[in-house]
C-alpha cells in the first residue's frame, strides 16, 4: 500500500537533510563490535547484528520484516513509506557479515573493538561493510525527520554477501523486489559511483593421467607437468580475451588467474602423480560472452594436458555475471546530484573489481544496481581495517540527498569526472 498524497513533498533542491552523526557512528561501533564473520559451516552468523538492526528499526517506527533465509542467517528488511504521495520506490542495500580477522596476532588494534583513533574506527567491517549499513540506515532516517517525500525506501541489510549471497539471493526472489525501481549498493568504494561490476567464473579442472614410478617417466603420465602446462596456456588465454572483450573504460580487462594446483604428495617424491587439480579464477567485465570465454578456457586447457596424454574435466563451480548500469539512469543521476550537493563537485565513476550483492540483485531480479559507500576501495579484507568516521555521517548526507533527487524524479544526468 502507497500512502495518499496527502501532504506536500519536500523540494528536491532543498538543503541536505540533517544527519544524526553522533548515532551512525556509534551504531556503526556497536555493529563492529559483533564478530559476525562468515566462515565455512558457521551458523548463526548475522542473528546479532540483525537483532541490532531490528531493535533500532522498531525504534525508528519502521515497519520490517526479519526473513531467515537459512538457519541463523536473516535478512531485515525495513519499507519506509515518504508519506508524500505516491512514487518510486528506492531501495538500499547492505550485509552484515564479514570476513574473519584472521590471525588477530597481526592486527594493531582489537579487530572488533570499534576503536575511535586518529579520527577512524578501527576493525573487522568497519569498512566492509557496517559504516555502510550505519550510513544508509541513518540518511534514511535523516530523509524522513526532514518532511514527506514521494514513494518509498526499502531498507535491505541481507546476509551472507561473503559467502554465496544467500540474502541477496532471497530478496531477488521475494514479491518486494519487483516492485524496487533502483538500488544503491553501500560497499566502500573510495567516493567513487561504481556504475559497474567485475563479473567472475570459477573453473575447477580436474587432471586424469597415469601414475608411475619417478626414475621410468615414459611409464607415466603426470598430472603435475598437464597442469603447469595448462597455467602456461591461461596466459595466451587471456590474451586473447583482451583481444576479443576489449578494455572497459572502469572495469579494465578479463583476468585469467589460477590459484591451485595440487598434484603428487610430499613424501613421495619418487612418484609421478596420475591425478591433480587446477582451479580457476576469472574476472570479466562488461560485454563478456561467460558462455564463450568458458568454453575457450575448457579447450585450452584440454589442447594442454592432451600434449602430455592426460585428460582434463572441467566443473563451472560459480559464475557472476559483470554488470553495467548506464551513467545516464535516473539512479545514478541523483546519485551524482546527491554527491555533489555534500561534496561541491561531482564524483568520479568507476567499477567494483569483484561483484557484490549488486550483482545478483541485477542477475536475478533485473534491479539497476549502483555501488557507492564509505571506506577505502581496496581496505576490503585486510588487517588493521578502518573507515574515517567522518565519512560515515558523509555519505549518509549524500544517501539522503540522492533519496530525495531520486524519489522526486529530479536530477538530470551529468557527466562525473574521470
Ligand atoms: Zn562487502
Amino acid at each position: 500500500m502507497r500512502s495518499s498524497p496527502s501532504a506536500v513533498p519536500s523540494d528536491p533542491d532543498a538543503g541536505v537533510p540533517e544527519v544524526d552523526e553522533a548515532a551512525a557512528v556509534a551504531f556503526t561501533q556497536d555493529l563492529v563490535r559483533l564478530r559476525t564473520v562468515n566462515a565455512a559451516g558457521a551458523t548463526a552468523v548475522e542473528r546479532p547484528a540483525a537483532d541490532l538492526v531490528s531493535r533500532l528499526f522498531t525504534a525508528f517506527g519502521w515497519p520490517h520484516e526479519v526473513v531467515a533465509v537459512a538457519p541463523g542467517r536473516p535478512n531485515v528488511v525495513a519499507v519506509v513509506e515518504g508519506g508524500g504521495g505516491p512514487g518510486r520506490t528506492l531501495m538500499f542495500e547492505g550485509h552484515t557479515d564479514v570476513v574473519t580477522e584472521g590471525d588477530a596476532g597481526d592486527w594493531t588494534v582489537d579487530p572488533y573493538g570499534a576503536e575511535l583513533r586518529d579520527g577512524r574506527l578501527w576493525g573487522r567491517g568497519a569498512a566492509d561493510m557496517k559504516s555502510g549499513v550505519a550510513a544508509m540506515v541513518h540518511g534514511v532516517r535523516a530523509l524522513q525527520r526532514a518532511g514527506p517525500f514521494p514513494g518509498r525506501i526499502v531498507v535491505g541489510v541481507l546476509c551472507d554477501e561473503e559467502g554465496l549471497m544467500l540474502g541477496a539471493k532471497a530478496f531477488a526472489a521475494s514479491p518486494l523486489a519487483a516492485e524496487v525501481d533502483g538500488v544503491i549498493v553501500c560497499e566502500p568504494e573510495g567516493y567513487e559511483v561504481c556504475t559497474s561490476a567485475r563479473g567472475g567464473i570459477r573453473l575447477r579442472l580436474d587432471l586424469r593421467g597415469e601414475m608411475a614410478h619417478g626414475a621410468m617417466p615414459q611409464e607415466g603420465r603426470s598430472a603435475l607437468v598437464a597442469g603447469a602446462r595448462i597455467v602456461a596456456a591461461l596466459a595466451e588465454a587471456e590474451a586473447w580475451a583482451l583481444r576479443r572483450y576489449g578494455t572497459h573504460p572502469h572495469a579494465g580487462a578479463v583476468t585469467v588467474t589460477p590459484t591451485v594446483l595440487r598434484a603428487g604428495d610430499p613424501d613421495q617424491l619418487n612418484v609421478i602423480p596420475g591425478r591433480g587439480v587446477l582451479g580457476i579464477d576469472v574476472r570479466t567485465v562488461p560485454g563478456t560472452d561467460h558462455t564463450e570465454l568458458t568454453e575457450h578456457l575448457r579447450q585450452a586447457a584440454v589442447d594442454a594436458a592432451d600434449t602430455v596424454g592426460v585428460t582434463v574435466e572441467a566443473a563451472v563451480v560459480d559464475d557472476r555475471p559483470a554488470v553495467e548500469i548506464d551513467a545516464a539512469h535516473p539512479l545514478v543521476a541523483a546519485l551524482v546530484a546527491g554527491h555533489r550537493q555534500v561534496h561541491g563537485a561531482a564524483p568520479r565513476f568507476g567499477a567494483v573489481p569483484g561483484t557484490t550483492d549488486g550483482t545478483i540483485l541485477t542477475r536475478d531480479a533485473g534491479l539497476p544496481t549502483v555501488v557507492y559507500g564509505p571506506g577505502g576501495k581496496w581496505i576490503a579484507h585486510q588487517k588493521d581495517e578502518y573507515v574515517e568516521v567522518r565519512e560515515i555521517a558523509e555519505y549518509a548526507r549524500v544517501y539522503a540527498a540522492a533519496a530525495r533527487h531520486f524519489l522526486n524524479g529530479g536530477a538530470r544526468p551529468e557527466g562525473g569526472g574521470t
